[in-house]
């Protein structure tokens, strides 16, 4: 703290990432990134856009991303003019908590969730609801009736629990008169998107990354998808903080990731692989294992504190995410790494049970 902070600042609560270990050979299973490497052509695309002499670099990026913009609408089937690219998901997120869900009415989001929103409520002086989830965590679309803008992950951080295309749709029927952000960090896991109702809903964005599905958290790539005036709201945003957000590494390798659909279906099926047999896997150790469609799973062992649990696999070499968050502070998120990653994860956390450590 000190005299020379702003009031907006004083009343900040940020967002606590989780680690990235410095410490080599942990297996790192926190913070839901891919296990294997992107396509090779994101590597070929970024030595290229360098250049022999990375001459290119003195030059700034294109600052309506429009080649980006492109590849991503032709392989969504939207327009150029309905997508929007920031620094990773979380910029494009912040945008829209500032550009579309800063209204009269609260905003409105599931009460376990990502930790994100209300961060940036508090950055942007936003009024929100947290809106309980049922017991076993799913999410109830009724729960959600009445005015006001809506954000919810799907399928929900860091619950891996996904609802259907229709019940979206009844939620953008429910809130014509807001803005509803349908966050799909996740979806190409198994869940299903609601990107087709973007023509025939003029209140709808959905928020994607290539962080996890396509291996790029550290390009720092995520885009959003809706109607030309929603996403105008996020580019006018934009223009008012940094015409620049992506460098031009990133544009290249993000193009030359979205153009590999065999690449990323292949990785993409090898998780969904792994996440199910370890869900059985967990279950067979005694461990409560929500059904996920996401890269990661989120399970409790009711003989084990979620903290305590998530202490001994770290001291075993095994990083895992645990939240002291309300409802949800006996419970791991464990994300799905290698089927050798997820073999030494069960590995310790049998050595754990059986109390040989
Ligand atoms: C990981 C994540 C994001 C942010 O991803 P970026 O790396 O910033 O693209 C956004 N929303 C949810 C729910 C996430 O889990």
């Amino acid at each position: 703290m000190s005299r020379h902070w702003s009031e907006c600042v004083r009343r900040l609560t940020p967002y606590v990432p989780g680690e990235q270990p410095r410490r080599a050979g942990l297996v790192k299973l926190n913070t839901n990134e891919s296990p294997y490497p992107p396509s090779p052509a994101v590597r070929a695309a970024i030595l290229a856009e360098m250049g022999e002499d990375g001459a290119a670099l003195r030059l700034y990026p294109d600052p309506q991303a429009g080649a980006l913009r492109e590849a991503i609408a032709a392989r969504e089937g939207v327009a150029p003019e309905e997508v929007f690219v920031g620094n990773g998901s979380d910029e494009v997120l912040a945008f829209a908590f500032q550009g579309l869900l800063a209204q009269a009415q609260p905003l409105r989001f599931p009460d376990v969730t990502y930790s994100f929103y209300p961060s940036w409520c508090r950055l942007y002086g936003i009024r929100f609801e947290a809106v309980p989830l049922a017991g076993d965590f799913s999410l109830r679309v009724d729960d959600y009736a009445g005015a006001g803008p809506v954000i919810l992950p799907n399928p929900n951080a860091p619950t891996g629990r996904a609802i259907g295309r229709a019940e979206v749709a009844r939620l953008l029927e429910a809130h014509a008169d807001s803005a509803v952000v349908v966050d799909e960090a996740y979806v190409e896991f198994g869940a299903e998107s609601a990107a087709p109702l973007i023509a025939s809903h003029d209140n709808l964005l959905v928020v994607r990354t290539l962080s996890k599905s396509h291996a790029l958290a550290g390009l720092r790539v995520g885009y959003a998808l809706g109607q030309a005036p929603l996403i105008e709201a996020l580019v006018r945003v934009k223009d008012s903080f940094n015409s620049y957000p992506l460098d031009r590494l990133a544009l290249a390798g993000a193009v030359a990731a979205l153009r590999d659909e065999a690449w990323f279906a292949k990785s993409r099926d090898a998780v969904i692989a792994t996440r199910e047999r370890l869900s059985r896997e967990l279950a067979a150790l005694g461990f409560e294992v929500l059904p996920s469609q996401a890269n990661f799973l989120f399970a409790r062992h009711p003989a084990r504190e979620g903290a305590v649990l998530a202490h001994a696999l770290r001291e075993g070499g095994i990083v895992v995410r645990h939240f002291a968050l309300p409802r949800i502070e006996q419970w791991l998120r464990i994300t799905v790494g290698t089927d050798a990653q997820c073999d030494a994860l069960l590995a310790a956390a049998r050595a754990i049970l059986e109390d040989r450590r």
